[in-house]
């Protein structure tokens, strides 16, 4: 075989090169080189997610005090956000659990206002019911 280096013959079971000293068992060398590199993965994940799902996550409680289709929008979003994150086990694993549990919060306070408004509103028919027939 001939050297890859400095192009001499040598044998073919010499395992270095007479004439330069490097390796001749480079054949499998371009293979070996090769390979390390697709190992690595393309893209790294990011904490993206997770951060989106924690700002979901706490703008859902306020926003429980504005509008409740929001709060409970932004809820939703927390906890799926949050969820995928995990699932997927990107970076920031803390911003995504604390974005499911403030998810959940804003979902639990939007559940209690909403209990509260059908409660009132019925309160309030009750109310005018016993007020209607005393008028009348
Ligand atoms: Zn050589």
């Amino acid at each position: 075989m001939f050297c890859r280096y400095c192009g001499k013959e040598n044998s073919d079971d010499a395992n270095f090169c007479n004439s330069c000293g490097k390796s001749l068992s480079g054949k499998s060398t371009p293979n070996n080189t090769q390979q390390p590199a697709p190992a690595r993965p393309a893209a790294e994940p990011t904490a993206n997610l997770a951060i989106a799902s924690l700002i979901f996550g706490i703008c859902s409680i306020p926003m429980a005090f504005l509008a409740l289709w929001l709060s409970l929008l932004c809820a939703i979003c927390a906890v799926v956000l949050g969820k995928i994150s995990l699932d997927q086990k990107r970076p920031g694993k803390e911003y995504a659990e604390w974005g499911i549990k403030l998810g959940a919060i804003g979902f639990g306070i939007c559940v209690a206002f909403f209990i509260i408004y059908i409660v009132s509103i019925f309160g309030l028919f009750a109310f005018m019911a016993d007020m209607i027939p005393s008028i009348s």
